[in-house]
C-alpha cells in the first residue's frame, strides 16, 4: 500500500526516520552480558541533555506516557494524598481519572479547554494551604488534545512564591525533545514522556525524569507499586544493570534518538518546531479558521488543533483525509469531538512535509465544501518556510 510512504500529521506516534527504524531492527542480545552498561550507562546521561537536567536521574520503563503517569502516582504519594490539577483537556482529564482510581484526592480545576494551567489560581490554592495538604501539582506541558502549551515554569514560580512544598509533576509526553523543557530551571520533579512521539520512535517506553526530591518522596510513600517501583529501577541502573528484561531494541532506537537530537542541538530542534507551526498556523489564519488555543502564548508548537465552522463535522475532515488521500490527522477529543482536528507537527518533521499536509487539508476541506481556496493555506505557509536565495 503506497499511502503508507505518507508522513502521518497525528500529534503521536509520530513519524520514524529510517535510522531510527535501522537503530531499532536488531537482534536480542544479553542484558546481563558484561559490556550492557557500557551502552546503557551512556544512554541514560545523555537523556539528561535531553530533560535539561544535572541533579535528577532518567528512568526507562517498558511502557507508554500513561505507565509514567502511574510511576509518578504511585511512587511518591500515599492513598488519599491531595494533589492538584487543572482539567483543560482529554489527557489532563486522563490523568485526573488515574489519580482518582489510585484512591488520591484530586483537586480539580476546571479550566475552558482551550486554556491553560491556571497560574493564578494555582497560586491562590496553593498560598492557602498553609497546612500543606497538597502534596503533589500536577501539570500537562502540552494539552495535546487541545494543542495548548501550559507556563510550567510559571507554575514552579507560584509554588515558590507560596513556599509550598508540594511536589511538581508535569507530564511533557508531546513536548519533551520538540519544545523548550527546562526540568532542573523550572524545579520540575518528575517528568514524563514516552518513546513514540519527540523521540520519533517505536511505541514502547515511559521515559520518566525524577528529581533528588522525588527520589526522597519514595521513602515514605505508601501506594502500592511493583512494575513502576522507582527503587528498584534506581538500585539496578546504579550498578549499570536493568531489573528485569530491558527492550533492547527500543533502547538502541533511542541511543540514536537522542544522538539525533544532541547533533542537530536542542534549541534548534525546538527552533524547528517552532517554524513548522507558525507555518501551519499561518494556513490556519488564511483558511479563515479559529485555533482552539485562545491565545498566542497558548500556541503548542507540536500539533495545532483547528476548529470547524459550527455547522461542520470536523470528524468528516478525519475520515475524508484518510479514505481519500491516506493522510492521517488528529481528531478532536472528548468535548472537542466533532469541533475540531488537529495536524501533528512534532518528532520528525520538515518544512517541505509539512507543507504536504497542509496542501492535503486544503483539499480536504474544499472537498466537504468549506468556503476555502485551494492553494491559500500552502501559499501562507510557504511564506513562513521560503528561505529566499541570497548566494
Ligand atoms: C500521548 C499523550 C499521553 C499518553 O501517552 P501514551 O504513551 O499514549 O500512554 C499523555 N499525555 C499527553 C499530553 C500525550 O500527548
Amino acid at each position: 500500500m503506497m499511502q503508507h510512504q505518507n508522513p502521518i500529521f497525528i500529534p503521536g506516534p509520530t513519524n520514524t526516520p529510517d535510522v531510527l527504524k535501522a537503530a531499532m531492527n536488531i537482534s536480542n542480545f544479553d542484558h546481563r552480558a558484561p559490556d550492557f552498561a557500557d551502552h546503557y550507562m551512556p544512554l541514560l546521561s545523555d537523556l539528561k541533555k535531553v530533560f535539561k537536567t544535572e541533579t535528577g536521574q532518567i528512568l526507562l520503563f517498558s511502557a507508554t506516557g500513561t505507565g509514567g503517569w502511574e510511576g509518578a502516582i504511585s511512587n511518591t504519594l500515599c492513598p488519599s494524598d491531595k494533589v492538584l490539577i487543572a482539567r483543560y483537556g482529554m489527557f489532563s482529564q486522563r490523568w485526573i481519572d488515574l489519580c482518582q482510581r489510585f484512591g488520591l484526592d484530586v483537586e480539580v480545576v476546571d479550566c475552558e479547554w482551550g486554556t491553560g494551567a491556571p497560574i493564578e489560581e494555582f497560586g491562590r490554592r496553593l498560598c492557602a494551604d498553609t497546612q500543606g495538604h497538597i502534596k503533589a501539582v500536577l501539570v500537562t506541558h502540552n494539552e495535546t488534545a487541545t494543542a495548548v502549551k501550559s507556563d510550567v515554569h510559571g507554575v514552579r514560580k507560584v509554588m515558590d512564591t507560596a513556599n509550598h512544598e508540594a511536589l511538581l509533576m508535569v507530564d511533557a509526553v508531546s513536548s519533551l525533545a520538540s519544545m523548550e523543557f527546562r526540568m532542573d530551571d523550572w524545579g520540575v520533579d518528575i517528568a514524563i514522556t514516552g518513546a513514540q512521539k519527540g523521540f520519533m520512535l517505536n511505541t514502547g517506553l515511559a521515559i520518566v525524569g525524577v528529581s533528588p526530591k522525588a527520589m526522597q518522596a519514595t521513602k515514605t510513600a505508601t501506594l502500592p507499586r511493583c512494575f513502576f517501583d522507582f527503587n528498584d529501577m534506581a538500585n539496578a541502573n546504579a550498578i549499570g544493570s536493568y531489573p528485569y528484561t530491558p527492550p533492547v531494541q527500543l533502547f538502541n532506537g533511542l541511543r540514536a534518538s537522542v544522538s539525533l537530537l544532541l547533533n542537530e542541538g536542542m534549541n534548534n530542534v525546538y527552533a524547528r518546531h517552532h517554524r513548522i507551526a507558525e507555518g501551519v498556523r499561518a494556513s490556519v489564519v488564511a483558511w479563515g479558521l479559529d485555533l482552539c488555543a485562545q491565545t498566542p502564548d497558548l500556541y503548542s508548537d507540536t500539533v495545532t488543533a483547528i476548529m470547524v465552522p459550527q455547522e461542520k463535522d470536523a470528524n468528516l475532515i478525519t475520515q475524508h483525509a484518510y479514505k481519500a488521500y491516506g493522510v492521517s490527522f488528529g481528531g478532536g477529543l472528548g468535548q472537542m469531538a466533532g469541533k475540531l482536528f488537529r495536524i501533528g507537527h512534532l518528532g520528525a518533521m520538515t518544512d517541505v512535509m509539512a507543507l504536504s499536509g497542509i496542501a492535503t487539508a486544503e483539499m480536504v476541506m474544499v472537498d466537504l465544501g468549506y468556503n476555502i481556496k485551494l492553494g491559500s493555506g500552502v501559499a501562507a505557509a510557504q511564506q513562513v518556510y521560503q528561505k529566499g536565495y541570497d548566494d
